[in-house]
């Protein structure tokens, strides 16, 4: 399906469409224009555009689409995160969760409005602790649909989002082409317009793409997914260990923290008895000391189908006092948000599950 499908113009960085104007023969303040259209005035078909001749709209509309994706449900209430499931061309599905300012670690800014975005449908690296990997994987996102989501839930919440986090289904690096696009249209000032240090992307640790983003060379900040402070216990959840062993990733951080112009966190999820002893905690201290990383502690969110737990509240806080008495910036997430914001995927599993896309995943035992 997705070599059929027509290019769309949100997958255009300014540049493209410079290109795509100049060899239509068009004057090149056309650009703008359109940009103005799809950007500012928020158009979602290109007959829309009314001061752009209708000949060239006719020209743009066989070749191209302006279509963003189709809303389907929102969970939860204004004021706290919503989570909207969004359904793409094909019939797939994906998640987008919109967080607001009271939510997430401490000394934010009130208007902070966070959207966390994904970037494929399914996801190939099969973390045994993760919705997402359950079902495998199925495609890539197009920039387009990865852009759609922001302008998908600024229309239908009427909230202007200053925050994207890649932090929703699937493993955006392993889509790089995609997401490196996909960052060209958020940051431009011409685009969405959102600032390179307000966007997050986060990764189960894939080496080279690690670098790849880092040689962007702009502000983009960076989350590492590590959940085990030891080969040992990081590559009986996390597949992608074995691929990139932590001697590995540390040596594409290393090249972040020369290449790149921000710092990066360390994610570690709290699952009860698989990575919550005090000498992982220990050992956590050491390697995000040796590299300066900031440290960011979630209680595991329980998974229909899976039979991973989150630890007692007071261990969560003696395994963050251990790694904040070693000198590193930790926080202990709160619940609230969380709880959709992290399990992205499970709402996607069950309406994919439901509709027969997928079958119901199998129980898995520890
Ligand atoms: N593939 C990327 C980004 C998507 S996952 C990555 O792995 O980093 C975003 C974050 O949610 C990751 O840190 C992931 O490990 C975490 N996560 C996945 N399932 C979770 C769950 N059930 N509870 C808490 N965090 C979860
Ligand atoms: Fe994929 Fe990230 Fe989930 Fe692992 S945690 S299966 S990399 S989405």
């Amino acid at each position: 399906m997705s070599s059929t499908v027509k290019p769309s113009l949100l997958a255009q960085t300014k540049q493209d469409l410079e290109t795509i104007i100049d060899e239509l023969g068009e004057r090149p303040y056309r650009v703008k224009q359109i940009l103005d259209w799809i950007y500012t005035k928020r158009v979602d078909k290109i007959e829309n555009m009314s001061d752009v001749p209708a000949k060239l709209r006719e020209k743009l509309a066989e070749e191209y689409t302006l279509h963003t994706l189709e809303h389907i449900s929102v969970n939860g209430a204004k004021d706290t995160t919503q989570k909207f499931l969004l359904k793409l061309d094909d019939g797939r599905y994906v998640e987008t969760v919109l967080i607001p300012a009271n939510i997430g670690d401490g000394g934010i800014q009130a208007e902070r409005r966070t959207l966390c975005v994904s970037s494929q449908v399914g996801c190939a690296y099969g973390c045994k602790f993760c919705a997402s990997g359950l079902a495998g994987f199925t495609r890539n996102l197009r920039p387009e649909e990865i852009i759609g989501q922001i302008l998908t839930v600024e229309k239908i919440s009427g909230e202007k989002i200053n925050n994207i986090v890649f932090m929703g289904m699937g493993e955006p690096m392993a889509n790089y082409k995609n997401l490196d696009k996909a960052l060209d249209i958020i940051t431009g000032q011409w685009g969405v317009n959102i600032g390179a240090r307000r966007i997050n992307v986060s990764t189960s640790g894939l080496a080279p793409q690690i670098k790849l983003l880092a040689d962007r060379g702009q502000q983009i900040r960076l989350a590492i997914s590590l959940h085990g402070a030891t080969d040992e216990v990081r590559e009986r959840i996390m597949p992608v260990n074995k691929k990139y062993p932590l001697k590995e990733l540390i040596d594409a951080l290393r090249y972040w923290k020369t290449h790149s112009k921000q710092k990066f966190t360390f994610e570690f999820i709290l699952i009860k008895g698989v990575n919550d002893s005090f000498d992982q905690a220990r050992q956590l201290a050491k390697l995000a000391k040796s590299l300066h990383a900031k440290v960011n502690l979630i209680p595991y969110n329980t998974v229909e189908g899976l039979e991973w737990e989150r630890p007692a509240l007071q261990h969560c806080k003696d395994f963050a006092a251990i790694v904040h008495k070693a000198g590193v910036t930790t926080t202990l997430r709160n619940e609230k948000g969380h709880d959709i914001a992290a399990a992205c995927g499970q709402l996607r599993l069950k309406q994919e599950t439901a509709e027969g896309i997928i079958e119901a995943p199998v129980k898995t035992k520890k």
